[in-house]
């Protein structure tokens, strides 16, 4: 089994825009429930739209749910295209070629016989990314195979299998070790006993880990993940491979049925959803497959439960905060910072950035969730909930107005505290960074119409970026077939390797703004 090449969104500082049609970019939209979204290798794709600031929305088109580069998914459907019969067909074979070679059934079996080999014979193939059994030892001999895998080492997967972290596809940034422990500790203080892991792999081992401990915890987890190569580590009752922008369940009805029966335990009590999807998502299908989840879980309450929420840690940067508020008003964003392993920017400590911008929204009321004094957190009897010690009560704003754990400043001609390295700005009128460009984005950020950035700084510009890609080399295939011969491919890459530069510029400037 090769690692999966499904490109998995970016984790970055920049989002992408959801429906954002007030303020004139492309967006996304829902697509039509009468007309079904047409399949590409990872479930329905979505229907995006491109509209141009004070025009008409242009015509709309289909693309696939989970990828952002065109090089890991490339689907590309006009929503008014009609396809010939031909080309519908070769596209059904494509789809079913891009399936994992093994069934869930056969990576089990696989897994069962695996366990019962002696620990010289337990081996694994670091390039294949794969666990051998002795009949594939021959295929993967010149590869880098590391042997005696320890039953230690197969109950944590997300250390022996390197994390897919290209940042233009697979996104997979991994928890640091304090802050897995701090979330299964919380987890299991508030008394849950079944967590859904959405994207959470490593939660989802330390979960489990701890319930085989000494100190046996009883908490069960379920992980829904694009990762197929996880397959290789859990029982059908414990991984679905799954998509979470499209809520598609690659083994079908069997592990639909699996999740719902997990939600369903019980009647509902005890469970709690925990997910880290990708920040380069797009926050709507997000919202829009969680909703399902909740729906799922709703279905096997009692009727006089049906005031109840499905209680939900989203894990995401503050500034997704109104995105996802918008989305699930109940929510409320902790002043915890997630931190990371293999993320430079997002780590705690000497070694990255002092701060994640990572947060966790939460429907549970906040005044129920310690955060570690040790690690800096003190409670507001105001807030009535945990915060960062820089976090300050301020008394015009009655609240700890910090997002980003730094202290902020109350501006009173804004009426409301900012950023500490903002100062207000009389010819803008608001308070900005001191080196902005004054009479710049008056109407707010052409992209999403926030009045601190301008569009090239907006943390939602990935989506444009995508959006227009796609839309231009369609127009580009159509228009000039000679020029894509040859020199495409040098041009190409030179464009990419400077627009990921020109982003993580970005990036960088947003979070340290
Ligand atoms: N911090 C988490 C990992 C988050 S990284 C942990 O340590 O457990 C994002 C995760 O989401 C990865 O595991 C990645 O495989 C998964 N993912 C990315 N795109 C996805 C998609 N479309 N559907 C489901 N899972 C996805
Ligand atoms: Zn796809
Ligand atoms: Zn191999
Ligand atoms: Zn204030
Ligand atoms: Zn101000």
């Amino acid at each position: 089994m090769a690692a999966p090449r499904d490109g998995l969104a970016t984790v970055e500082a920049e989002g992408i825009a959801g429906r954002q049609a007030s303020s004139g970019v492309e967006a996304v939209f829902p697509s039509d429930p009468a007309t079904p979204a047409p399949l590409c290798p990872h479930g329905p794709t979505l229907l995006f739209v491109k509209v141009n600031q004070g025009k008409e929305e242009t015509r709309r088109f289909y693309a696939c749910s989970a990828c952002r580069d065109r090089k890991d998914c490339n689907f590309f459907q006009w929503e008014d295209e009609k396809l010939s019969g031909a080309r519908l067909a070769a596209r059904e074979a494509h789809n079913r070629k891009c399936q994992p070679p093994l069934s869930r059934t056969q990576c089990v079996e696989r897994y069962l016989k695996f366990i019962e080999l002696s620990l010289s014979q337990r081996k694994f193939c670091q390039r294949c990314q794969q666990l051998l059994l002795p009949d594939d030892w021959e295929k993967h001999q010149e590869h880098r195979v590391v042997g005696d895998i320890s039953i230690t080492q197969l109950k944590r997967p997300s250390q022996l299998l390197y994390p897919l972290e290209n940042k233009k596809t697979n996104a997979q940034y991994l928890f640091a070790d304090r802050s897995c422990q701090f979330l299964v500790d919380l987890l299991s203080t508030l008394g849950f006993t079944r967590v859904l892991c959405v994207g959470t792999p490593r939660l989802h081992e330390l979960i489990r880990l701890k319930a085989s401990g000494e100190k046996k915890s009883n908490i069960k987890s379920l992980l829904l993940d694009i990762d197929f190569r996880y397959s290789q580590f859990y029982m059908e009752d414990s991984f679905c491979h799954y998509n979470m922008f499209n809520h598609h369940f690659f083994d079908g009805k069997a592990a639909l049925e699996v999740c719902r029966t997990f939600l369903q335990e019980d009647k509902g009590e005890g469970v709690i959803m925990v997910t880290d999807p990708p920040f380069g998502g797009l926050v709507e299908p997000l919202a829009v497959t969680f909703k399902k989840l909740i729906a799922m879980w709703k279905e096997g309450q009692s009727q006089d439960s049906s005031h109840k929420e499905l209680p939900i840690f989203w894990i995401f940067p503050y500034f997704f905060e109104s995105r996802i508020c918008q989305f699930f008003p109940s929510f409320c964003m902790l002043d915890y910072q997630v931190d990371y392993d293999n993320h430079a920017l997002y780590k705690h400590g000497k070694t990255g950035r002092k701060q994640s911008p990572v947060r966790i929204f939460t429907n549970i009321p906040p005044n129920k969730i310690i955060l570690p004094s040790e690690e800096g957190y003190r409670f507001c009897p105001l807030c009535q909930r945990y915060v960062s010690l820089e976090n300050q009560h301020c008394e015009h704003c009655n609240s700890c107005t910090s997002k980003d754990g730094r202290k902020w400043n109350h501006c009173f001609l804004c009426k409301k505290c900012v950023k500490p390295s903002w100062i207000h700005c009389s010819i803008c009128s608001h308070c900005a960074l001191p080196d902005h460009s004054c009479g710049g984005p008056k109407d707010g950020c052409f992209i999403c119409g926030e009045l601190d950035h301008k569009r090239s700084t907006c943390p939602k510009i990935a989506t444009s970026k995508k959006v227009n890609k796609a839309v231009r080399k369609q127009k580009q295939r159509k228009s000039n077939k000679m020029k894509m011969g040859t020199t495409k491919g040098q041009s190409t890459n030179h464009t990419s390797v400077t627009r990921k530069k020109n982003r993580r510029e970005r990036a960088h400037q947003y979070l340290c703004s």
